[in-house]
């Protein structure tokens, strides 16, 4: 049975880049914002609920995600080596300890605490780089359709 959906929704403005970032650093939909998106802390739902959209469009997406956390944990880590570079230079006596024991550390949990961000960020720069095409559009409507269905 063919859905119908709003022509607004076909047609309307896809958000900035600034508003898709900010959603998926909030952990949200890059698309319509909703908040429900993960199944649970660490895996992301196959659709969005609120607006339908599918987050893994095409093969390789957690290539992605893996990459926006890698860049993550590599700028954070160039910051920590500068900030040791200038500490050194103020006091020479300063130990290495000290940013190794850092440096372990945030190697292992940085990219635990931020993988759930990594997946929504990237879902919003795939989506950023790539606008939804039609088809995409009316197979989220559709989705979003069956669903309320099956609640109804
Ligand atoms: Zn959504």
């Amino acid at each position: 049975m063919p859905q119908s959906f709003d022509v607004g929704d076909v047609l309307g403005p896809t958000p900035g880049w600034g508003t898709l970032v900010r959603r998926g650093l909030a952990r949200r939909c890059p698309r319509c914002g909703d908040r429900h998106v993960f199944v649970h802390r660490y895996r992301l739902a196959e659709r969005c609920p609120a607006c339908g959209v599918r987050f893994t469009r095409e093969p390789g997406f957690f290539l992605g995600a893996w990459f926006v956390n890698f860049m993550v944990l590599e700028v954070l880590h160039w910051l920590l080596v500068m900030a040791f570079i200038v500490w050194r230079a103020s006091d020479p006596a300063a130990g290495l300890l000290l940013p190794l024991v850092v440096g372990v550390v945030t190697a292992v949990a940085v990219p635990i605490a931020f993988y759930p961000r990594s997946l929504t960020v990237w879902a919003a720069i795939d989506l950023a780089m790539t606008p939804l095409e039609l088809g995409e559009i009316v197979d989220a409507a559709d989705a979003v359709a069956e669903d309320h269905d099956a609640g109804t």
